[in-house]
Formats: C-alpha cells, sequence, structure tokens
C-alpha cells in the first residue's frame, strides 16, 4: 500500500534526490509540497505547514528538506496532525529539540526517522562488517569539498544554526559512529570561522578512543578541485579506506567489487526504510553524529579568516 508524502522544503536536496527517489518507488505517493518558492509540477503545492495541514489532505507522511533552524516547529505541528515524520540531516538546529521532537512522537504514537544519508552508501554496511572482529589503531576523516557546488547561493548555511562546513562534515561523522565498534567522543576541535560569518568554512577535530587509537576528521568547504570524501582506518587485521563517501572501498589497496557513485541508492534506501518504520510502528532517532558536532562546537579553539562570498 503507498503511502502518501508531503515534502517540506522544495530546494536543492529535494529537487536532486527527494523527487526522484519518491517518483521511481510504487511504496510512495507525493501528494503536495510546502515551499514559498519551489514547485514540483503537477503536485499541489503550499506556502506553509499550517496551509497544508489546514487542507485536509490524506497524508501519512511529512518529508523535511528544510534547513536544521526551521524543523522543531513544522515537525510538531505534523505529528500533532497525526502524521509520521522524516527529517534530513541534520535532524534540527540543537539535540534538545531533537529529544523533545522523539517524545512528541511517542506520544502521538507517530514514527519519527532522523535521515543519516551517507549511513546508505554503497560499502558502508560491509566496512562495518569488516571493522566488527578488528582492532582499530587510527581513523583519519578527510572530508573537503566546494561549498560554492554544492550550496550555491545558501546563505542559511553560514547564519547561526546553519552549521557551516558540519553540514557536510556531520555526513562523515553520521558514517564513522555506524562503523566503528567501539564509541569515541570529542576532546578538542579548531575552527577557521570567515569574519563576516557565524558558522566554520574549516573545522579539525580529535577524538578519544576507548583502547587509544588516533581518530581524527579534517573538514574543509574551500576544496573546488574534487569532493575528497574518505575515511581512512587502520586495524591489526589490515587497511580499510572508503572513498566517494562509501560509495567506494579498497581494503589493503584492493579495490571491493561493486563500487557506486556517490550518493547514488541512498535516497531510494532511506524511503524503503522509513516505509518498513511505519508498518513497523517504530521510530529511529540516532543523535550520535550531532552530539559530536555539539562537542565540537563547545570545545573549539576559534580563528576568523578571510570574509566569503558565493
Ligand atoms: P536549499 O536548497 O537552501 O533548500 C532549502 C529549502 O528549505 C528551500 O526550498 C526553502 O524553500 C526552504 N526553507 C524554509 N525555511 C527556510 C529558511 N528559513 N531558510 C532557507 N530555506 C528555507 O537547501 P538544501 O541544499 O536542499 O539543503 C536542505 C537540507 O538538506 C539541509 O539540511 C542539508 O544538510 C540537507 N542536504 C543537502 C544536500 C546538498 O547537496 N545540498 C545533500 C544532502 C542533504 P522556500 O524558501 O521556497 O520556502
Amino acid at each position: 500500500m503507498p503511502l502518501n508524502v508531503a515534502l517540506v522544503g522544495i530546494g536543492k536536496i529535494a529537487q536532486d534526490q527527494h523527487v526522484p527517489a519518491i517518483a521511481n518507488s510504487t511504496d510512495w505517493s507525493l501528494v503536495a509540497t510546502v515551499s514559498r518558492s519551489g514547485r514540483v509540477d503537477e503536485v499541489p503545492g503550499f506556502e506553509t505547514i499550517d496551509a497544508l495541514l489546514a487542507a485536509g489532505l490524506d497524508i501519512d507522511v511529512v518529508s523535511l528538506c528544510t534547513p536544521p533552524t526551521v524543523r522543531f516547529d513544522i515537525t510538531r505541528k505534523a505529528l500533532e496532525a497525526g502524521c509520521h515524520v522524516m527529517l534530513e540531516k541534520p535532524p534540527a538546529a540543537t539535540i534538545a529539540e531533537i529529544l523533545t521532537l522523539e517524545t512528541l512522537a511517542k506520544t502521538a504514537g507517530k514514527t519519527l526517522f532522523t535521515t543519516w544519508h551517507s549511513r546508505e552508501a554503497h560499502h558502508v554496511d560491509q566496512a562495518k562488517a569488516w571493522l566488527k572482529s578488528r582492532r582499530v589503531r587510527s581513523c583519519k576523516i578527510t572530508w573537503r569539498e566546494s561549498v560554492w557546488k554544492w550550496h550555491p547561493g545558501q546563505d542559511w548555511v553560514f547564519e547561526a544554526g546553519g552549521m557551516g562546513v558540519f553540514d557536510p562534515g556531520i555526513n562523515a561523522l553520521s558514517i564513522m559512529t555506524k562503523i566503528l565498534p567501539d564509541p569515541v567522543h570529542v576532546t578538542a576541535a579548531s575552527l577557521e570561522v570567515p569574519e563576516n560569518k557565524h558558522t566554520p568554512i574549516a573545522a579539525d577535530i580529535d577524538f578519544a578512543h576507548p583502547e587509544g587509537a588516533t581518530v581524527s576528521a579534517h573538514f574543509d568547504w574551500r576544496e573546488t578541485s574534487r569532493d575528497i570524501w574518505d575515511i581512512e582506518i587502520a586495524t591489526d587485521d589490515g587497511l580499510l579506506v572508503l572513498t566517494d563517501g562509501g560509495a567506494n572501498m579498497t581494503i589493503d589497496g584492493v579495490l571491493q567489487p561493486g563500487g557506486d557513485a556517490a550518493l547514488h541508492g541512498e535516497y531510494p534506501r532511506l524511503y524503503a526504510r522509513m516505509h518498513q518504520l511505519v508498518q513497523d510502528g517504530q521510530s529511529d532517532v540516532d543523535l550520535s553524529p550531532m552530539i559530536h558536532v555539539s562537542d565540537a562546537m563547545t570545545l573549539a579553539e576559534r580563528k576568523l579568516v578571510a570574509p566569503f562570498s558565493f
């Protein structure tokens, strides 16, 4: 039985990934959109969540693709109106917001899914399985991409709550928190913040590991040559390297079969999982990537760097 979904925030990721993933699945039917400026052809569009909910459409799921800062009120209204909710990453502006939404969803008996699309990258599950029986000696994340390419003209990423380079960096942290066999926590961080902006354009983070492994992350939004989304993990029994955001993987230098293009298949798998969660009456709320971002922001030394413009 297909679920009726309303998409909120018709911007880049909604158009690039959500709309095609829904259109190509027999499990889903896109019945409405909410956006002040974005539209999807032949789908009824509303300017606010209030207008959508007042229209009396039959909506099972509200899927949010807005910036995180406006998610709380929209999610609360959707849950109170009896809808299940699926959230783009990062799930909300703060940890407390998500904890409150989790309680609201439980009280309403509705599904809440904090999606982490990078966890659905092709080789992430295999990486987790390979690491399970090994001792990690080091884990080095390098996440460098162009903010001009991936967030063209999106002022919100540099406004308070927009998270800056943690917006993509949290993708790496979502993979790390899924595949490392042991939990880690942030011990130090340094941020580079453009002097005319509120959020970092680059970040370096150190983590503590229970067995003393060296764990670090380096994020930079000023890389214009190519996307570098790599996680290199040395163990007592071999070296695993995830590249292309987890879409490809080498073990001891040998490319593993079945690799894929970055992002390919991630969103169809997220929608399949949401469909299953709704059928099972379950929620999936995982805050661990957000906790690392929050802790890095708390502990960070900040350095002002050159002003930024799109
Ligand atoms: P975007 O292109 O700026 O789209 C955001 C949408 O949210 C717009 O359609 C905007 O529509 C709506 N919106 C509502 N309130 C807003 C506000 N106060 N400020 C700005 N927009 C507001 O952003 P995006 O790249 O799609 O990113 C949205 C979310 O998806 C982010 O959490 C991001 O991390 C995640 N994501 C992005 C990418 C990517 O490649 N860009 C990849 C994966 C995940 P109206 O102005 O018409 O209302």
